[in-house]
């Protein structure tokens, strides 16, 4: 399923999300375009995923991502929301985000309590941090990708 399509780069615009208030729960989701979503293949599996990320130029940090089905377009578009596990002093939205998904940690799940949701996440996190550290999955912190001038095309995106 989500191993064939990995490692997978994409690099888009950050956009305002549906205000699902990921941020008042401390784990804030940069939210790419619709069109940048529409370019990914169609048959990865929705789920949580972990890998890189850097915004603009800036440096390059561990993420957990989440490819869901996006409740604004009743379900049947997909949204994919990057948290990246680093303090930012301030939002940036606007700003180009690259990233590479390395890995797969578990498929989409509802749950009973907000506080169920929360501490998955933090297990999602402690997961990516761990699996990230791995020589498989650090060599692409490194990778050209993040170096390349804004603009260049990979995977479309
Ligand atoms: P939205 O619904 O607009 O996506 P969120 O509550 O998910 O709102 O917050 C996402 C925004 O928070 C991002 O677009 C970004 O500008 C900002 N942000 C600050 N720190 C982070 C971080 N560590 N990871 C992701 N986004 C962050
Ligand atoms: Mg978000």
């Amino acid at each position: 399923g989500a191993m064939r399509h990995l490692p997978y780069f994409c690099r888009g615009e950050v956009v305002k999300g549906f205000g699902r208030g990921s941020k008042e729960l401390g784990i804030p989701t940069a939210n790419f375009s619709e069109q940048v979503v529409e370019s990914f293949p169609s048959d990865i599996p929705t789920g949580i995923y972990y890998g890189w990320a850097c915004v603009g130029n800036g440096d390059v940090h561990k993420m957990v991502l989440s490819i869901g089905w996006n409740p604004f377009y009743k379900n049947i578009k997909k949204s994919v929301e990057t948290h990246i596990i680093h303090t930012f002093k301030e939002d940036f939205y606007g700003e180009i985000l690259s990233i590479v998904i390395t890995g797969y940690i578990r498929p989409e799940k509802n749950f009973d309590s907000l506080d169920a949701l929360i501490s998955a996440i933090q297990e999602d996190i402690e997961e990516a941090k761990r699996q990230l550290d791995l020589p498989e999955h650090l060599k692409l912190k490194e990778d050209n990708f993040f170096h390349l001038p804004e603009g260049k095309i990979v995977n479309n995106c």
